[in-house]
């Protein structure tokens, strides 16, 4: 026997007898040798005792590589099972998964595993890490494995879709499991792990199927890695803004109400008042004509618009009515402020009509996209369209993105970025087929934001399916991309509903439409704006902007009712916190709950007419009289910045 690998730098070796990876790592130098956790050979994933006796390309998997990582979590996970299993002999098995993202294993049994039973879980994962036990990779007879797993219905599953004889399984004492590229030969290698979480997941990802408890890990090689990482959870945990909205009692989403469909409880939906209220005003005080339209419209408006052709699968089924007439919840407002337009004759006077609506649609979004307020399927956009003749396009493109970026200032939003979003070029069935059109008005953005400018990235495939788009890029705290705002020209939409005006030249003209957003849906920007504050809104859209509290109820009641109400006359959201409980524990709420404010009346107070004031996140009391807080106060409210 003869044969030759070939490593990653070209090189190659030749070999007469058949050797492992780790041999091979071995052969190459000892400090590879002792590094090594598994190989690629030939692209695919190998464990360590994998034996090579043919020609083949070889990579050596080390504790540095990505790749690493994930054999290392895998064998987590797999320690994690046979623990699992051990204590809960009962318990069956699904999926598991190692990525760059940690491991996750699912599990059922009659009692769920709950959270709190992780530190126990994990305490007998150590142990049997420290005793350094042998993880042994073997063959093992299909039909032995399903009479292991008769008793396991998920096991039973996903072995029924492994072909062959015999299965590549490994084992750790009496546990058993397949399904891995590669594990470490040994438990001791796992240094550095922790169990992070549990929740629930549907069998193979099918809503239809019964719900399983997901539990989440991860894994490292270095201490300071997985440290590193936990708090990095952490992090985006402190900032996700599904936990907030909870810890806040902001909103909630019950997939047994509505996937989706999200309730605003009465503090979110103060934040989103505020925020509606800001919008308008904004706007009308830029030329826009606030309107209202129905969420229903007849479905020949989107047969016309071409949403019917092209967004359907994002579209709700129609309603049929039973008389011919078919109903449709509208997925975008462009069709009802089209209707606007067209209401009356118009002429070049009145161009650019700029028509804007908090508008809510419906759009059908996959279940498993769902994410919080920023991906819903009830939505209310803060939506506009402007008809404008051609020669206002560039100058109305610039008033919208200067309003933006005003806007964002307001919100001390700063960590975005510019995307130009094309149209396919490749997958031109997906928009309106127009060639000319699309290469125009692609131009005609781009053109104007290098008038302006502005830095920008180029997409393909991004575009509406009437036209290209200037994107407003935001990061979530997971770390995904999400549009926020968005300013899109139309030449399409006039086109199908035949919308004209009257030029100075008497002639009937086309008007071009722009689509914009501004903050986008109230629920994504609301979501956006929980994140990047951390729940701790500015005053100004605070629920509650002063929390007061009477040192005694009994004693102070009184004085802190009519602070309340002096307060509130002046439009400020105020609360008095008479609850029975003890002064210091109001306290220290009013700071969970991120009150900018919170007054503490005693005696003291009542005598002198002055407010005992703490500001959100300092643990500094300042005594002042009340006008002087009422002074600082409505500073505060309206020091964010407008130029
Ligand atoms: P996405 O690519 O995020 O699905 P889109 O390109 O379909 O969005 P548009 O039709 O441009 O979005 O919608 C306008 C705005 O509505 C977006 O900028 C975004 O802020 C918001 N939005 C879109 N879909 C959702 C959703 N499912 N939940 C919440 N907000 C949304
Ligand atoms: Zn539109």
């Amino acid at each position: 026997m003869s044969f030759s690998i070939t490593l990653p730098d070209g090189s190659k070796k030749d070999f007469e007898e058949s050797l492992t990876i780790a041999d091979l790592a071995h052969n190459i130098a000892t400090s590879l040798g002792k590094a090594a956790v598994a190989g690629k050979v030939n692209g695919e994933l190998k464990p360590l005792d994998y034996k090579l006796d043919s020609d083949s390309e070889v990579a050596i998997i080390t504790n540095k590589d990505e790749e690493g990582l994930d054999v290392l979590r895998a064998t987590a996970a797999f320690v994690f099972e046979a623990v699992a299993k051990c204590e809960y002999p009962e318990l069956r098995l699904g999926e598991h998964v190692a990525d760059e993202g940690g491991f996750y294993v699912d599990t059922d049994k009659d009692d769920q595993i709950k959270v709190g039973e992780l530190p126990k879980l994990e305490k007998a994962m150590q142990k049997v890490i420290k005793n350094g036990e042998k993880i042994e990779h073997v063959q093992i007879a299909k039909s032995e494995l399903e009479d292991l797993y008769k008793n396991d219905k998920f096991k039973s599953e996903l072995l029924a879709k492994v072909e062959g004889d015999t299965v590549d399984a490994y084992k750790l004492g009496d546990f058993v499991d397949f399904g891995f590229d590669a594990l470490l030969p040994n438990t001791g290698k796992i240094k550095q792990f922790k169990l992070l979480s549990v929740a629930g997941a549907y069998w193979l990802g099918k809503s239809s199927s019964p719900m399983l408890q997901r539990i989440f890990g991860t894994a490292f090689f270095k201490e300071a890695d997985l440290k590193a990482d936990l708090k990095r959870r952490q992090e985006i945990k402190e900032r996700d803004h599904r936990t907030i909205g909870r810890d806040l009692d902001l909103f909630f989403v019950d997939p047994k109400v509505g996937a989706g469909l999200p309730y605003w409880m009465p503090k979110g939906a103060t934040i989103r008042r505020v925020v509606e209220r800001y919008i308008i005003d904004r706007e009308v005080a830029d030329g826009y004509q606030h309107v209202y339209t129905p969420v229903l419209m007849n479905l020949d408006a989107y047969k016309t618009s071409g949403h019917w052709a092209h967004y359907r699968d994002d579209m709700f089924p129609p309603m049929d009515m039973g008389d011919g007439e078919m109903l449709e919840l509208r997925p975008m407002n462009c069709p009802s402020h089209i209707q606007i337009f067209k209401h009356h004759i118009r002429s070049y006077r009145d161009l650019p009509l700029r028509v804007a609506e908090l508008g809510m649609m419906h759009r059908y979004e996959k279940s498993g996209a769902l994410s919080g307020l920023q991906r819903v399927r009830e939505m209310t956009l803060n939506d506009g369209h402007t008809f404008v003749a051609l020669d206002q396009v560039q100058t109305e493109f610039a008033k919208i993105l200067k309003l933006i970026m005003d806007v964002y200032k307001d919100f001390d939003i700063t960590d975005y970025y510019f995307r130009l979003s094309y149209r396919d070029p490749k997958n031109t069935d997906k928009y309106f087929a127009n060639d000319e059109m699309w290469e125009k008005s692609q131009k005609m953005l781009k053109g104007a934001m290098d008038d302006l400018g502005l830095d920008y990235v180029e997409a393909e495939g991004e575009a509406a399916f009437y036209g290209p788009k200037l994107d407003i890029q935001t990061k979530t705290a997971l770390g995904n991309d999400e549009t926020m705002s968005t300013i899109q020209l139309d030449f399409m939409l006039p086109d199908r509903f035949g919308l004209t005006y009257v030029g100075k030249d008497g002639e009937e003209h086309r008007p071009v439409m722009i689509h914009r957003g501004i903050v986008g849906t109230m629920e994504r920007f609301i979501a956006y704006l929980t994140e990047i504050y951390k729940g701790a809104f500015p005053t100004w859209l605070a629920p509650v902007q002063a929390e007061i509290i009477p040192v005694n109820n009994e004693a102070h009641g009184e004085y802190a009712e009519k602070v309340r109400a002096e307060l509130a006359k002046r439009g400020f959201r105020v609360e008095v916190d008479d609850r029975n409980e003890k002064m210091g524990y109001k306290i220290r709420e009013s700071q969970t709950q991120k009150v900018p404010y919170t007054l503490v009346l005693g005696d003291e107070e009542m005598k002198s007419g002055k407010v005992n004031v703490r500001c959100y996140g300092t643990d500094e009391e300042i005594s002042k009289s009340l006008d002087d807080f009422i002074n600082e106060i409505d500073a505060d409210v309206k020091s964010y910045s407008r130029e």
